[in-house]
Parts: structure tokens; sequence; C-alpha cells
């Protein structure tokens, strides 16, 4: 019997090492996989005298850990195209959001739609996601708002890891908007959420963690702290939508609940920042929805980095603020928008995506002992994804080290 499945050779590799420089690159390199793990990892000359049940020459393409989407809004009833449509020609959010548009619309229509419709849509997205080399994705709830429908949503996010082969990490995000059967009684929506909601989806292992939205028109920070005590009491770890908008200090709570991360972060304060540095919350960039909000204050870049806080770039794909479903054109947005560098980027939805997860031990980073999570790229150097924009330049994409159907 073969000591590994699999051995591509004549690869570049971009390990993506935590502390290598220069994408901790491997020229003239070979990867083995066995048991869809990376068996070994090297320069070809070094590759240990072991069989291979196969042997793959890959003609000098570059190999990167697959891409990891750690915050998105994949699952949802219709779209918000006629909306985006009406601000651009000049009509206000308030006139749309009194003409029952805006997230509310999408509550509506998530809630009307069926589960095959709802799988079928988020599914062709999430094939989309992959074919620009994304393996692994999270996918929250939050436009149900109500039990029946959050769990739907949930359901349908573990049915596109299950058919897809792509691996979902699932998320409740109940503390999304108020609902408007709550309109006037936001606490008892709470009441709801840590009662109900977090105990049923606990009890039925539907999520892997749990956010809120923490902004004036949605959450106060007292609410969220009783979703996140409730959260926490059950085993699932937490994560915050924070100072997108206004300075709400989401930083900082979600630091005080060493949440696996605070994402959006425009406004985030420096003692919010260091508060993250300090408890090991990573931050989460979503440059997709900051361009389409046209929004002008910079997330503080320079602070994270000062403070040692992990970097994740993710798309927010949601049909309200951020109808992205490319991973890549995140990553070439947070270059030109958020001045990351093409490393920084690379690392922004891989290594430290994987930290935003909880699942850095598992993948992010090409060693052994990882899972064998590899994008294969037709590049002639890993700062061209984010370069490119408009182009596909994945040529294979192996999951547990298998190869995923792109079709
Ligand atoms: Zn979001």
């Amino acid at each position: 019997m073969a000591n590994w499945d699999l051995l591509l050779t004549d690869v570049r590799i971009a390990t993506m090492q935590r502390g290598a420089a220069g994408y901790g690159a491997i020229e003239d390199g070979a990867i083995a996989i066995a048991d869809g793990k990376l068996a070994w990892l090297g320069p070809a000359a070094d590759i240990p005298d072991l069989t291979a049940a196969e042997t793959r020459s890959l003609s000098g393409r570059w190999i990167t850990p697959a891409l990891i989407d750690c915050h998105t809004h994949l699952v949802f009833g219709g779209d918000r195209a006629a909306e985006f449509e009406q601000r651009l020609q000049g009509t206000s959010y308030e006139e749309i959001a009194k003409a029952g548009g805006g997230i509310l619309s999408t509550v509506r229509a998530t809630r009307e739609a069926s589960p095959d419709e709802l799988f079928d849509s988020a599914m062709r997205r999430a094939q989309i996601m992959a074919a620009d080399g994304v393996a692994t994705i999270e996918i929250k709830s939050g436009y149900g708002l109500d039990v029946a429908n959050e769990i739907k949503m949930l359901e349908i996010a573990r049915r596109i890891g299950e058919t897809s082969g792509l691996s979902i990490q699932t998320t409740l995000l109940a503390a999304h908007a108020i609902p408007p059967e709550f309109e006037d009684r936001r606490d008892m929506y709470i009441d709801l959420i840590c009662d109900e909601l977090i105990p049923e989806i606990a009890a039925r292992k539907l999520a892997d963690s749990v956010d809120a939205y923490c902004e004036t028109f949605a959450f106060n920070p007292e609410q969220i702290s009783r979703v996140f005590q409730s959260a926490q009491s059950v085993g699932l770890p937490v994560k915050l939508h924070a100072d997108q908008l206004s300075d709400g200090h989401g930083a900082a709570l979600a630091a005080r609940f060493n949440a696996l991360s605070a994402d959006h972060l425009e406004y985030a304060s420096a003692e919010g920042i260091a508060a993250m540095g300090k408890a090991g919350t990573a931050a989460v960039l979503l440059p997709g929805a900051f361009l389409t909000l046209h929004e002008t204050q910079l997330p503080p870049v320079d602070h994270l980095r000062n403070n040692n806080v992990s970097i994740a770039i993710a798309t927010d794909c949601n049909p309200g603020t951020s109808p992205s479903c490319s991973l890549r054109e995140s990553m070439a947005l947070a270059c030109r928008l958020f001045r990351l560098t093409p490393e920084e980027c690379l690392a922004g939805v891989t290594r430290e995506a994987a930290v935003a997860l909880g699942l850095e031990k598992d993948r992010g980073t090409l060693e052994v002992g990882k899972r064998a999570d590899l994008a294969i790229w037709d590049i002639n150097h890993p700062r061209e994804l984010s370069y490119w924009l408009g182009v596909r330049p994945l040529a294979d994409l192996l999951i547990a080290g298998r190869t995923v159907n792109l079709n």
C-alpha cells in the first residue's frame, strides 16, 4: 500500500505560515496528501523516499491554502437590485424604508421563500465562490427573525455543506435587525433569542457561533451582552458586527466576551482595537459593504497592525449592502480602498480568516497535519490574486485532498 494518496510535484507553494516572510513561499516544491491531510511539503529535492498512489505534475503552478470567506449572509430570499437602482436615481434610504424596502424586505422575502428556493439560490452563490478558490464559507442567519425562520436558514446552510462538499460554518444572527412584530418591545425579542432560539439551535447543533449587530438602529451593548451570555452558557463562541456606521463601543464589547471576531470596524476607537489585541479577537474587514455604501471613514488599519490584531477580509455577501460573491474581488478592494498589501490580503482570506472562525489549528496555512484544502492557480506570483480584476485564475480546488467539481 502507498504511503500517500496524492503527490503534487513541480509546484510553487505559498504556505502563508505565520511569521514566514514573502508568503512563506517554496519554489520548486512538492506536496504530499494522506487521509485528507497534508502529510509532507517542501522543496522537491527533499521529497522523502515514500510511495504515492497518484502523482500529479502541476507545471509550476502556484498552490495557496484554499480561501476562507469568514463573513457572509449567503442564504436570503429575493434581491435588492431595484432598491440599489432607486438609490442611485436619488431616492433616500428613509423613503425606501417607508415604502417597505431595506432589510425588512429581505426578511419578508426570506420568510415567504420555500426551503428549496432558498437552497437553490444560495447554492448557486456558493458555487460561484468556490470557482474563485473558496473552500470554507461562514453563513449567517438573520433574515428570519423568528424561531422557525432562523432555524430554516441554518438548516439550509448546513444542507449546502452536505450537498456541495464545501465546508460551511453556520452562525446564528437572530440579533441582526428588529423584527416588525417586536418594533416597540425589543427586549422581549432578546428574551426570545436567549430563552428559546439559542437553547434550540444548541440542542440541534445548528450553529457554530452566535453573532449580533451593534448599532443605534439595531441592538445596544446591554442587549448584545445578554445574547452573548446566553451563547456562551451553551458553549457557543460569539462574534459581532461592530462600529460600522458609528462608534458604538462594539470593538471593546467584542473583546470583553473574547469574541472570535469583530467585523466592519470603520468607526472603532483606538481603545477598542487595543482591547481586541489583548483578547485575541480578529478584525474582519468588509470592503464590499464599504464600497456599496459609499463610505468614506476608513477602518483603523494601522491601529490593527500595531496591536497585532488578526486582519481577515470577507465578502459580507448580502443583498443590501454587499451583493458580492467573489472573495478575490474583496482582496482587490481591500488593497485599493484600505491600502492593505497583497500579502496581507491573501493572509486575510486564509490564515487570519481561519482565526476569525476559530479554525486556525485545522486550516488557513499549508503545514503538515492541517487539512489538505488547496487552491491551485494559473499565476506567476501570489500578489496577482489581489492585482487582477475580473480574471478567474483558479485551476483547481481541493478540499480535504479531493478535487471539487467547479461546474
Ligand atoms: Zn454582515
